[in-house]
């Protein structure tokens, strides 16, 4: 790769920031595309993160991602703030336009994306969600944004399921959201792990019974690593359609240089490169 005089600095700002794929993805996506860019992770502490975000608009950084425990934080030194990033009250993609700074969230379009890339519907679909993270807190958004028609969330502590559904059923008064687990899941189109249960080393678990959904059901998990979790394993080995969770890391990504370059970019090829990477 070729840096010069006109290559633009993109990068990502985080504590820690050293098992971040996020350079991996930019700077394959940058050859490929041959885009004179480079993509850099800075760690920076919570008590820098001011100075850190001067310090990218005064040497004219394009864009840069933004990931914990900044997330929230950034918000005060922003301009602008795009209509998911103020719903969610969480940035994790920032652009530079000639000095005025814009937030924006990919994190839940990029699963949203994922689904519908694998032929699954979210309007007027029947969504399980497991878990009430962060991660399960913007795509559950995103799903009531984009039509689903009832979610169930079903997580460990349930006073923060509860406090989820009431988060999301006062942006979308119109979805039906439960909480805790049900006895049938037979009507359910959907389900989704956003728990870290499964996740390398403990991939031996599996966060829900696979034998509660009906056949037609398809099976997402955000867990990326493995790349096919116990619970992808089990779906699939039933016949159900699953969905595995890098696609989502490389999604939000790929989302993320869509704004700051401001042209559409291919996904399908980076996941499948990057994926090689985990096999
Ligand atoms: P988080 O905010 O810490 O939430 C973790 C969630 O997992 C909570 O709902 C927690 O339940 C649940 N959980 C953890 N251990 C559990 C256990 N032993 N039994 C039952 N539930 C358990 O984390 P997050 O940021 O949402 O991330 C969650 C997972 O998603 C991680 O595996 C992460 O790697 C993955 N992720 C993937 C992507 C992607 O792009 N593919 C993006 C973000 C995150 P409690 O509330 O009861 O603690």
């Amino acid at each position: 790769m070729k840096i010069d005089y006109s290559t633009s600095l993109y990068g990502l700002i985080g504590d820690p920031v050293e098992k971040s794929l996020s350079p991996d993805i930019h700077n394959l996506s940058f050859s490929n595309n041959e885009i004179n860019s480079v993509y850099l992770a800075f760690q920076v502490k919570s008590e820098e993160l001011q100075k850190a975000v001067e310090g990218m608009k005064s040497i004219g950084v394009k864009g840069f991602n933004v990931t914990i425990p900044h997330k929230v934080d950034i918000i005060k030194y922003l301009d602008e703030l795009d209509e998911e990033a103020e719903m969610l009250g969480a940035v994790n993609t920032v652009k530079n336009e000639n000095g005025v700074l814009k937030g924006y969230n990919t994190d839940g379009r990029g699963f949203i994306e994922l689904l519908k890339s694998n032929g699954v519907e979210v309007e007027g679909s029947k969504i399980i969600i497991l878990g009430a993270g962060g991660a399960s807190r913007g795509i559950s958004m995103l799903l009531a944004k984009e039509g689903a028609a009832k979610i169930n969330i079903v997580n460990r502590t349930e006073d923060k399921a509860v406090r989820l559904k009431e988060e999301i059923s006062g942006h979308f008064s119109s979805v039906d959201i439960t909480t805790g687990l049900k006895d049938d899941y037979t009507e359910y189109d959907l389900l989704i792990n956003t728990t870290s249960v499964g996740m390398y080393p403990n991939d031996d678990e599996v966060p829900f019974d696979i034998e509660l959904l009906s056949d037609s059901a398809a099976v997402a998990d955000i867990i990326y690593k493995p790349l096919r979790t116990k619970l992808l394993k089990e779906a699939d080995s039933k016949g159900h359609k699953i969905v595995e969770g890098l696609g989502m890391l490389i999604n939000q990504a790929i989302l993320s240089e869509e704004i700051w370059l401001d042209r559409e970019l291919d996904k399908k090829s980076i996941i499948d490169e990057i994926s090689k990477q985990f096999k």
